[in-house]
């Protein structure tokens, strides 16, 4: 069944268009993610979703049943059976880890409230520390007692907003699959907005790439990855170097890369191509398989498992682009070393040169 429905849905703020026609279904038990830069209408679109701002063009459904309608009366998010977390998920202070837990569930009798809020709790880990306050707390114990409460009435959908972003990068990882589990196993939908494309791609079964108030693609982690549909979409889900040129009468658009094919082009067509930089292979001898443009090494940042490399070709005149790489770490590169570029087809993508208004 679909969890949830957005259809045709516009938002504004005086002049500002926060959302522009965007449609969009989440099913039963689906995680989709929302990621795009910041302003793009992520969190404006979750709190229309919501009921937390009112809805002014298209309509709303959850689970079947219209909650919102431009022009008529709208259900209240109280009403809304949607479990939220937010990036303040500021819990209550003066309340103990339990009672902020047991928060939304004023609706059941007492007696079934509190055991009720120490099973969500239980489900995060945090059951030992029930009658804890939160300012005892860590950031990520805090995070798991928030999404407890935000569990604990068993609502047919989560919204969740940059949840973990206040949380270091190792015990983000951890909540994060964590909260993977978590919501999966609860088999409610969600919808989890992120700016962080690597963070959509891990948690989502979709990903809806956003940009200016528009939903530019949606699909999953693999097809927004392995086959954007737009320049956009292609740098911002990774690192790129962007060359523009034409197409040829050979097919083929020329880069400082070499010469790339761009079927289903004219010859003649402005094309922007789009070469992500870990498909940019470096080796030391002209002989290895795909590499034969001529460059000098002349940045290396080592970062572990993989190093960042500045390139540029031996012929390279002044305006020349620069060549970024990713390359795994154990390959030794010296900076001013004559090494030879070239691709890997499979991080290649060529698109119709963008015009200004063009995603
Ligand atoms: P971020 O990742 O920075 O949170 P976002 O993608 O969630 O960004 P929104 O917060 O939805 O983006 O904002 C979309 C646009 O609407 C932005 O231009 C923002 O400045 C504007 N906006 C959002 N809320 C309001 C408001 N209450 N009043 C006026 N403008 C607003």
């Amino acid at each position: 069944m679909t969890a949830l429905v957005i259809d045709e849905v516009s938002h504004r703020f005086g002049a500002t268009v926060a959302l522009n026609a965007v449609s969009l279904a989440v099913a039963k038990g689906e995680i989709l993610c929302l990621v795009g830069p910041s302003g793009c209408g992520k969190s404006t679109l979750l709190r229309v979703a919501a009921g937390l701002e009112p809805l002014q063009v298209g309509r709303i459904a959850l689970e079947g049943r219209v909650v919102a309608e431009a022009g008529k009366a709208e259900l209240p998010p109280e009403a809304r059976n949607v479990g939220f977390l937010f990036q303040d998920f500021a819990l209550f202070p003066h309340l103990s880890v339990l009672e902020n837990a047991a928060f939304g569930l004023h609706r059941l009798a007492p007696a079934e409230r509190l055991p009720r809020a120490r099973a969500a709790l239980s489900r995060v880990g945090m059951e030992e520390m029930a009658q804890a306050y939160p300012h005892t707390l860590s950031g990520g114990q805090q995070q798991r007692v928030a999404l407890a409460r935000a569990m604990a009435p068993g609502p047919g959908l989560f919204f969740l907003d940059e949840p973990f972003s206040g949380i270091d990068a190792r015990l983000r990882r951890r909540l994060l699959e964590d909260t993977w589990r978590l919501l999966k196993d609860s088999g409610s939908a969600s919808v989890v907005v992120t700016h962080d494309p690597e963070e959509a791609m891990l948690l989502g079964d979709r990903v809806a790439v956003m940009r200016a108030g528009r939903v530019l693609q949606i699909g999953t982690p693999d097809a927004v990855y392995r086959r954007p549909e737009s320049p956009f979409v292609a740098e911002f889900l990774g690192e790129v170097n962007k060359f523009r040129g034409t197409v040829g009468a050979d097919g083929t658009v020329e880069t400082a890369l070499g010469a790339v094919p761009a079927p289903g082009f004219a010859a003649g067509t402005p094309a922007a191509v789009i070469i992500r930089q870990h498909g940019v292979t470096v080796s030391m001898a002209e002989t290895a398989p795909g590499s034969s443009v001529p460059v000098v090494v002349s940045w290396v940042r080592p970062m572990g498992a993989a190093s960042l490399i500045l390139l540029r070709r031996r012929d390279a005149g002044a305006g020349d682009p620069p060549i970024y790489a990713r390359v795994p770490g154990r390959l030794r590169l010296a900076e001013g070393a004559l090494a030879y570029a070239g691709i890997d087809r499979d991080e290649v993508f060529v698109f119709p040169a963008e015009t200004p208004k063009s995603a």
